[in-house]
């Protein structure tokens, strides 16, 4: 049965299987060692930066060695799968393209032209009869995704990509790749997975010390996590840590700075939870000893690491770290600042979290205080209200980061109302509130 284009698969195993990316953590976690070991680098670039090459095209089997289409080069693990992919999964059609500008390539393109024309169909509403910035002209597929508004920041795709890498020949500036140029925000949502795909689509080819080739995986690393695909993304990650120690000098203090993090968020959304904070603790580490507990790098790396405590359960820990770097934070970044906010949303989260209000509920039925998870709650719903109230003014209403926290905002809300303690809270009074609050007190006080 013929299937309709859309579904027509650029990679017909997509969640077919699972990506096998743990061998390939195994084999290549040693980018994060001290030692500086060239070899084990360029294997961990080249076997990372291979999307579909080493993968039946049919089912997706991963394989070392296997039977080969003998025109294009499209690997199969069986007769049988070839014989599918020829009738069904349109290899018939694709395969002198494929022999042209090869598999991954191939793969690469009509990758970028797919997430294109999803971010035009994501953006429709939102330009309608609007004009591209670049190009002057009025087609359909104008994106915006950025923190323009109004008749400002429309743009077809390939327009941007146009000026991007026009910029980059002209005078090396890459961040037109990833920055709008009118408001100077990052790309976000769909126009940021196509932006991603698209540069992929252009660089990849080029040699791994090359520049653009950097930024390529790079920008293919933030654009795959920001689209939920970590699987790719810690690939993509890995392959940029070993590219940068490689051809750019980049020591191990680098790395735990510019890329733990976003290793550890891809382990950790992958479900390798100790892995993840482990590797948040190294970098805590690494920082505080390289630049001093109160640097924004170490603070970042806090943040982080609560994070992962958080997301382990272990939200004590979590909220008195956090409850400590909070102050540091708002001195060092300023108190109405995004950094400063995200902590703030974190402490909202962990101070949120379902199984620690069902662990302080039941203690509460033990003869514990229930008192104090009112506050906490309450905090979190102060915490919430600023964190809302400040992404709404900086990002705009509709931005996913906006959204995220008027969630958490209905959580508190949600929470207050379910345990009735808006009699509680009227009970403790100010005084308890306000007592519970002085960090947050403080840290919007001079100095
Ligand atoms: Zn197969
Ligand atoms: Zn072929
Ligand atoms: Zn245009
Ligand atoms: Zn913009």
């Amino acid at each position: 049965m013929e299937r309709p284009k859309e579904d027509m698969p650029y990679t017909p195993f997509e969640n077919k299987v699972q990506e096998p990316w743990r061998e390939l953590w195994a084999a290549h976690k040693v980018v994060l060692d001290a030692a500086h070991d060239e070899a084990a680098f360029k294997r961990c670039v080249k076997d990372c930066l291979r999307l579909v090459s080493t993968r039946c095209a049919m089912c997706a089997t991963s394989m070392a060695t296997s039977l080969r289409c003998a025109n294009c080069k499209t690997i199969y693990c069986s007769k049988k799968c070839q014989a599918a992919h020829w009738k069904r999964g349109g290899h018939k059609a694709r395969c002198r393209e494929i022999a042209r500008v090869g598999a991954e390539q191939d793969y690469a393109g009509r990758r970028a032209a797919d997430e294109a024309a999803k971010a035009a169909r994501a953006c429709e509403e939102d330009c309608e009869g609007l004009r591209c910035f670049v190009c002057l002209g009025d087609e359909a597929g104008l994106v915006r995704g950025c923190g323009c508004r109004g008749a400002a920041g429309a743009a077809h795709l390939r327009c941007l990509a146009k000026f991007a890498k026009i910029k980059v020949e002209e005078d090396g500036r890459q961040e037109f790749w990833y920055d709008c140029r009118v408001c100077g925000q990052s790309y976000h949502g769909p126009v940021q997975i196509a932006m991603a795909w698209e540069v992929w689509r252009e660089y990849r080819g080029r040699p791994d010390g090359d520049r653009c080739k950097a930024l390529a995986v790079n920008t293919l690393a933030q654009g795959a996590f920001a689209a939920g695909d970590f699987a790719l993304a810690l690939r993509c990650f890995l392959a940029h840590i070993a590219i940068g120690r490689l051809y750019f000098g980049d020591r191990v203090l680098d790395c735990a700075v510019k890329h733990f993090p976003e290793v550890s968020g891809c382990l950790q959304a992958l479900g390798e939870r100790a892995a993840a904070l482990a590797l948040d603790q190294l970098t805590l580490t690494c920082c505080t000893v390289a630049f001093g507990p109160e640097d924004i790098r170490a603070l970042l790396c806090a943040r982080n690491v609560a994070v992962s405590l958080s997301r382990h359960g272990e939200h004590h820990g979590a909220i008195a770290l956090l409850r400590e770097k909070i102050p540091v934070c708002a001195r060092a970044f300023g108190d109405d600042h995004e950094t400063t906010m995200t902590f703030r949303s974190v402490l909202c989260k962990a101070l949120l979290a379902g199984d620690r209000i069902a662990a302080a509920v039941k203690a509460d039925a033990r003869g514990g205080r229930l008192g104090d998870l009112v506050l906490e709650i309450a905090e979190a719903a102060v915490l919430a209200e600023r964190a809302v109230a400040f992404s709404t003014r900086f990002y705009g209403v509709a931005h996913p980061t906006t959204t995220n926290r008027r969630q958490d905002l209905a959580v508190a809300r949600q929470e207050i109302e379910k345990f009735g303690m808006k009699e509680k809270l009227a009970e403790l009074g100010a005084e308890g509130l306000r007592a519970r609050l002085r960090a947050e007190i403080d840290a919007a006080g001079p100095g």
